[in-house]
């Protein structure tokens, strides 16, 4: 078992696009109050914003690449600088390369924390590509769905709010879909290594239906927030 850390639990969620990182970050902040923080979420406000950081992520996020370390690290430290994270937080999609878990560690130590567990989410990677490519979200709310895996009950309506805007992201289409997925394995697959060898790593089987996968993430959860 792993060691519990003294300050908020900090979680760090690692898988490729498609693998349920944002739907499980979200279940887990509604049953535990945990704070998601996204960085590809926090990087689109950016960009829809026009601030410089959003200016020089666009079209290398349209590209499916990676932003650079220090426009990412430079807006999650502004968010963690927020007081709500006190009540500890999910990260996903971030770390994902060794330069972000170094800066993310050292971060943490400032305020005497460090990483409660990284849980691996692992999956196909085939089926990945069929997974982001297809996937739309409430504008409304935020609940996500998925052309053929999870449509909506009414077509046009959603099942959480009743809202009828949808998005799609702009880099969820199969041909940017194969480019994060290269991204992923060249730069972030590694940490898995790194917090394995920290003896904080979890894995999870993510291929099942999103209900177990919550359930077994939520006990590893469970014991980080005690
Ligand atoms: P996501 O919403 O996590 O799939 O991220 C969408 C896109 O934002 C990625 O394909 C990257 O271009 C960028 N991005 C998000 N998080 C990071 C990060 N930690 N480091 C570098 N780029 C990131």
């Amino acid at each position: 078992m792993n060691e519990v850390t003294t300050g908020p639990a900090v979680l760090i969620l690692l898988g490729p696009p498609g693998a349920g990182k944002g739907t499980q970050a979200r279940l887990l902040e509604e049953r535990f109050g945990l704070i998601q923080l996204s960085t590809g979420d926090l990087l689109r406000a950016a960009v829809a914003a026009g601030t410089p950081a959003g200016r020089a992520a666009k079209s290398v996020m349209e590209a499916g690449g990676l932003v650079s370390d220090d426009t990412v690290l430079a807006i999650l430290a502004d968010r963690m600088a927020e007081p709500d994270v006190k009540a500890g937080v999910i990260l996903d999609g971030f770390p994902r390369t060794a330069g972000q878990a170094e800066a993310l560690d050292a971060l943490l130590a400032r305020t005497g924390q460090k990483v409660g567990a990284a849980i691996s989410l692992e999956v196909d990677d085939e089926a990945m590509v069929g997974r982001v490519a297809g996937r739309f979200s409430c504008a409304a709310c935020g609940e996500g769905y998925h052309d053929a895996g999870k449509p909506t009950a009414t077509a046009g309506t959603c099942d959480k709010c009743g809202g009828t805007a949808f998005k799609r992201r702009a880099d969820d289409n199969a041909e940017t879909a194969r480019a994060r997925l290269q991204a992923y394995h060249a730069q972030t697959a590694p940490l898995i290594a790194h917090y394995r060898s920290l003896g904080v790593l979890e894995s999870v089987d993510a291929m099942g239906a999103i209900t177990d996968i919550a359930a077994a993430l939520g006990s590893f959860v469970a014991r980080q927030t005690g």
